[in-house]
């Protein structure tokens, strides 16, 4: 009998050439094997006749071939076949298909699968580039001797005609065929141990209607009679539901209780007395909007709380995060602890430096900034300082967390502008800078330590108990509160996926006075009259950015060109006014300067490349100029747009494009000139790109899901968070101690096969 569990080598037909082409697509198991879904399903019960058929519709056809050859055009060769059902025929056409030129015998059974389309000419039906299969054959994959293939044929059949047939991607060059995968997984089914483990608790399968794993895993690749193709096809049937919800559940219950958790931990309860509140209230520049009042009363609840702190500002550009966070800051330094602020470049690191000072050193706080590129004896001062308790607030980047910062008193991690990180991402940062503290003695590390109690130990659930846990029961040193500010707007559903283990707040809400930023799309040979606006903007007092985007592909040449247009700029066009360029090759100093520059007006014009999309602050500029906006991303164009509209003037992104726009470029900036609201803009973005694109990389630190697609099932992944909330307010009448180990044992087995965090619970 074969488990889970058991490696791929022990199913029957799998040698150990093929094991290696599946452990090339991450298939080592029996498991991950009958994970390996079907993209779609043919209906070859009721196949299409061939007299049936219409113009544009895919259609699955069952024939016989007539005859096949190769003929030449002038330029290439093209492979025809004729298939036949009775005295209808249909012509399929492959291009540059010699390989197939001995492949077909007549009298083979085959079916089709492509579009139908009509012959200019002749106006007879054709499939051009179908994909197929001969019925019956099995001569590719197996490494099993003849004498067993006469038998295997009649078996094979049975799997390929007359039922709905699941259709597998090839992988290995096309080794490993839709049929072999058909073979191989029926023979993994028919043998599988009969009693699969039933991780998820009944009262949560009861509400969901869920079946048993054994029969989604056998349903989703052999779908019962009558099963609709529809819900195949969009992976709703009650299988893949099983196996969806599994996926996210076991997701969820991991946050849920790193979650629990991170509340069990000893924190720091600040106080917030009338004395705090004078002090907050002394440092604010403007009457706060009405969302910032209740971000903070969040915020400052959380902070009251005798543990840790660990929550998600997410606000959209410019609805005022920073303050907050200063006001986080406050409540911290004036509780006499010290305040960490990480920013994700050292100009967001400056910038946030240049305003703490502005608005809270006349109040008397000490502020540092520690970066980088700061000489060594003048970090060595610094970290004294910081060390020493002298410095109240510290500024850097997010290398603070890697530098050998030893803080007197930690209180609270401020990272801003987190858009990028996702939670596993995150959790394997902490893990790092949980493992340098135990020798380093790294502040920050400290809170990253994964706890050793678990919730579901807290309810005196038995199994998974950890030795350590009477140590860890012990008041060790406070665990400093974490706020994570994020500038792009997540979706919901993201959210709670990759945040879920934050507690969210969210700023929907603009400071007042800010006028609707104007978007309009030009092509590039217009760039006079753009330039001409723009020298009108900067004669009424304002302050333009002109953007080129740096393409990691090709950004030597990319930077070229902000360098070239920068001598345009500055040496014609705007001869007589004064432009500053700014990217990311500059040396740090010469950034500073420059940035300095344009935030006090002394520079009009600033060329930059996208080193400027994050965070940059400077209310007076009205105007941002984005060359080959067609190639930006969409949330990277919405985060420069953000640089604009911070001041009571009426703010213009004119977002110029060069050159061929894509059908998806187009679309993007549709909706950048119909839009100024984030929301709807990470929607479409999400939309657009998937998820594993979202946030700009690849690396994007979401959980890689097998069968789950959280655009597609965002209703599951909400009932998945709910359940997996209610499973760990357990044990009750509901959820047994029981159950709630299985489900716990699962869920480390889960993460640390798929993440490799093994702390996680
Ligand atoms: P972001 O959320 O993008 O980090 P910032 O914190 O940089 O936004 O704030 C954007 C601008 O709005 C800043 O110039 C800030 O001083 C200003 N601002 C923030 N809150 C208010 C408010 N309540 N009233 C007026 N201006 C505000
Ligand atoms: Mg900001």
């Amino acid at each position: 009998m074969l488990e889970l569990s058991t490696p791929v080598q022990y199913v029957k037909g799998v040698g150990p050439r093929i094991a290696d082409i599946l452990a090339g697509k991450g298939i080592r198991t029996v498991g991950d094997l009958l994970y390996y879904l079907p993209f779609r399903y043919e209906d070859r019960l009721n196949p299409r006749g061939i007299s049936e058929l219409r113009p544009g519709e895919m259609a699955t056809v069952i024939g016989e071939v007539r005859n096949s050859g190769l003929f030449r055009t002038r330029r290439m060769p093209i492979f025809q076949l004729t298939v036949g059902q009775g005295r209808s025929r249909l012509r399929c056409l492959w291009f540059n298909a010699t390989y197939l030129k001995d492949k077909f015998v007549p009298g083979q059974m085959i079916a089709l699968y492509g579009k139908v389309e009509e012959d200019q000419r002749s106006r007879e039906l054709q499939i051009m580039q179908p994909q197929f299969e001969i019925l019956g054959d099995s001569s590719d994959g197996s490494e099993n001797g003849a004498a067993e293939k006469a038998a295997e044929k009649k078996a094979a059949e049975s799997l390929e005609i007359g039922r709905i047939v699941p259709i597998y991607e090839s992988i290995g060059q096309g080794r490993l065929t839709p049929r072999w995968f058909r073979r191989a997984i029926r023979t993994a089914l028919d043998n599988l141990t009969p009693d699969l483990p039933e991780p998820v608790p009944a009262v949560v399968r009861a509400r969901l209607g869920l079946i048993s794993p054994r029969a989604a895993l056998w349903n989703v690749h052999w779908p019962e009679p009558g099963e609709s193709l529809h819900d195949l096809q969009s992976s709703r049937t009650p299988a893949h539901i099983r196996l969806i919800f599994d996926e996210l559940f076991f997701v969820e219950l991991g946050l849920e209780l790193k979650r629990r958790q991170q509340k069990a931990q000893t924190g720091i309860a600040f106080r917030l007395d009338e004395s705090v509140r004078t002090a907050l209230k002394k440092i604010l520049p403007f009457h706060p909007t009405s969302a910032q009042k209740r971000v903070l009363k969040e915020i400052a609840a959380d902070m009251g709380k005798p543990y840790p702190m660990r929550r998600l500002l997410q606000g959209d550009v410019g609805s005022g995060k920073t303050i907050v966070g200063f006001e986080a800051a406050i409540i911290a330094i004036e509780n006499g602890c010290q305040v960490a602020l990480m920013a994700p470049t050292e100009i967001l690191a400056q910038q946030h430096y240049f305003s703490a000072r502005r608005i809270l050193e006349n109040a008397g706080y000490r502020i540092v900034l520690l970066t980088g590129s700061l000489e060594a004896e003048r970090k060595r001062e610094i970290r004294r300082h910081i060390a020493q308790g002298n410095a109240q607030l510290v500024i850097g980047t997010h290398a603070l967390l890697e530098e050998n910062v030893e803080f007197a008193r930690l209180g609270l991690v401020i990272v801003d502008e987190q858009h990028r990180f996702g939670v596993m991402q995150r959790l394997k940062l902490m893990k790092k800078s949980g493992e340098s503290s135990e020798n380093t003695h790294v502040g920050t590390g400290a809170f990253a330590r994964p706890a050793e109690q678990s919730s579901a130990a807290d309810a005196g659930v038995g199994p998974g108990r950890s030795p350590s846990r009477a140590e860890s029961r012990e008041p060790g040193p406070a665990e400093p509160d974490v706020l994570v500010m994020t500038a792009t707007p997540i979706p919901r559903t993201l959210a709670l996926t990759l945040y879920g283990d934050l507690d969210l707040s969210v700023l929907d809400e603009l400071p007042p006075g800010r006028t609707p930023i104007v978007t309009r799309c030009v092509p590039d040979d217009r760039s006079p009259e753009v330039w001409e606006f723009v020298r009108k903007q900067v004669a009424a007092g304002h302050q333009a950015y002109v953007v080129y985007p740096v393409i990691s592909e090709n950004e030597e040449s990319e930077l070229k060109a902000a360098i070239k247009m920068y001598r345009e700029l500055s040496g014609h066009v705007f001869a007589d006014l004064k432009v500053g360029l700014l990217h990311g090759r500059l040396d740090a100093d010469l950034k500073d300067q420059v940035m300095r520059m344009f935030q006090k007006g002394e520079l009009q014009i600033l060329v930059a490349t996208t080193v400027i999309e994050v965070g940059v602050d400077v209310p007076n500029a009205t105007v941002m100029v984005i060359e080959h906006a067609e190639r930006f991303g969409l949330a990277q164009l919405h985060q420069l747009r953000g640089r604009i509209g911070r001041g009571a003037a009426k703010s213009y992104c004119v977002l110029m494009t060069g050159g061929k726009i894509t059908e998806e470029g187009q679309r993007r900036l549709d909706a950048m000139v119909r839009t100024n609201d984030g929301f709807q803009i990470a929607e479409l973005d999400l939309e657009l790109r998937g998820p594993g694109e979202f946030f700009g990389t690849r690396q994007a630190g979401l959980p890689s899901f097998r069968v789950a697609n959280i655009i597609r099932d965002a209703q599951l992944l909400e009932a998945a968070k709910r359940e997996a909330a209610a499973v760990l307010a357990g044990p009750n009448s509901e959820v047994s101690s029981e159950e709630i180990s299985r489900a716990l044992v699962q869920m480390r087995a889960r993460w640390q096969l798929t993440y490799g965090l093994v702390e996680v619970g």
